[in-house]
């Protein structure tokens, strides 16, 4: 293998993602906003770059895991520089959970320049990006997938192309996180239920997981939600609010009302307004206990 490549943003799931990289075989230039997170993955081989386009190289290809859309513009789409650096047969690959219109606006400025946008937007928490074990959303443009297949395989289980629209896997991932939303605020919702009846939340959430809700989503938030455990932060309360918001700025443009992310929207919000930003997103949950004028669990850390 050996090639190299560029890596922009070392957060919690671009920075695992880039080791799966490296023990691949590649080498990679990283950038990230905070120098010193970058530090570790240089034992590792890595080489710092000490401004985003700087990890770019003529023809090479660029993987970006950056926050949000304002963050991918800032840096692929306000500024040139990338673009430039990258020319043609250069291609973005863009692992962010971004708006698919962002994602088309990129893939037609990058195509000015000869470069192929790949948006791969994923599913999996950090140990699962640690794990090599991403489910991969795939679109955009048809050559630059093919050249990007061994990467993407490097950090993921499996892949699933939705074709040449740039938007379309960014698509899939707002419906993905729309469900879980949808499903973190169920069971917080029917936990709460069983609590306030007399019942032990966990060994309803146990039962219910182990049967009719026997599914990864189910169980593993279902746990956590009945424990109400949320830490370690592996997804970021303030990045669901930015999906679920993506999910219904989508559906405006789509003219597809969706009232359940209506709710979702202003539930996530509070957790926002109450200082939650940075637990689990899963803490969300907190907001449906408050409702139900039961009292927040000590060890969560805001309460
Ligand atoms: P994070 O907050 O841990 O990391 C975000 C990264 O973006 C950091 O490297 C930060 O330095 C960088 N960044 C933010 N704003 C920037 C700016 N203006 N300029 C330059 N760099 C900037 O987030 P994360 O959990 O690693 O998530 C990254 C992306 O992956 C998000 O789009 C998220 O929705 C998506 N995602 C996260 C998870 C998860 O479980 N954490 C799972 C699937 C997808």
């Amino acid at each position: 293998m050996g090639e190299t490549l560029g890596f922009i943003g070392l957060g919690n799931m671009g920075y695992p993602i880039a080791s799966n990289l490296i023990r691949a075989g590649y080498k990679l230039r990283v950038y990230n906003r905070t120098l010193s997170k970058a530090e570790p993955l240089l034992s590792q081989g890595a080489v710092l770059a000490s401004r985003p386009a700087e990890v770019a190289e003529p023809g090479g290809i660029v993987v970006t895991m950056l926050a949000d859309d304002q963050a991918v513009e800032a840096i692929a789409l306000r500024n040139r520089e990338l673009d430039e650096r990258l020319g043609p047969g250069g291609i973005h690959l863009s692992l962010s959970t971004i708006s698919p219109a962002t994602a088309r606006k990129l893939a037609e400025q990058h195509a000015q320049h000869g470069v192929g946008y790949v948006a791969a937007p994923v599913f999996g928490r950090p140990e699962a990006a640690a794990a090599g074990k991403l489910w991969v959303c795939l679109s955009g443009h048809r050559e630059s997938k093919k050249r990007i297949q061994p990467i993407v395989d490097s950090f993921g289980q499996g892949s699933f192309d939705f074709g040449e629209d740039p938007g379309a896997a960014n698509v899939v991932k707002l419906c993905g996180n729309f469900l879980i939303a949808t499903a973190i605020e169920a069971m917080a919702e029917a936990w709460t239920l069983a609590e306030k009846n007399g019942l032990d939340r966990v060994r309803v959430a146990e039962m219910l997981t182990k049967t009719l809700f026997a599914c990864p989503i189910y169980q593993s938030y279902g746990e956590r939600i009945a424990q109400q455990q949320y830490d370690p932060v592996g997804f970021r309360l303030a990045l669901g609010l930015k999906d679920v918001d993506l999910a219904l700025q989508t559906a405006t443009s789509s003219q597809m009302p969706m009232p359940l992310a209506s709710l979702l929207h202003d539930r996530w919000l509070s957790g926002v307004a109450k200082g939650r930003s940075n637990l689990d997103w899963t803490a969300a949950a907190l907001g449906v206990a408050e409702d139900a004028g039961l009292p927040i669990a000590k060890k969560s850390p805001t309460a």
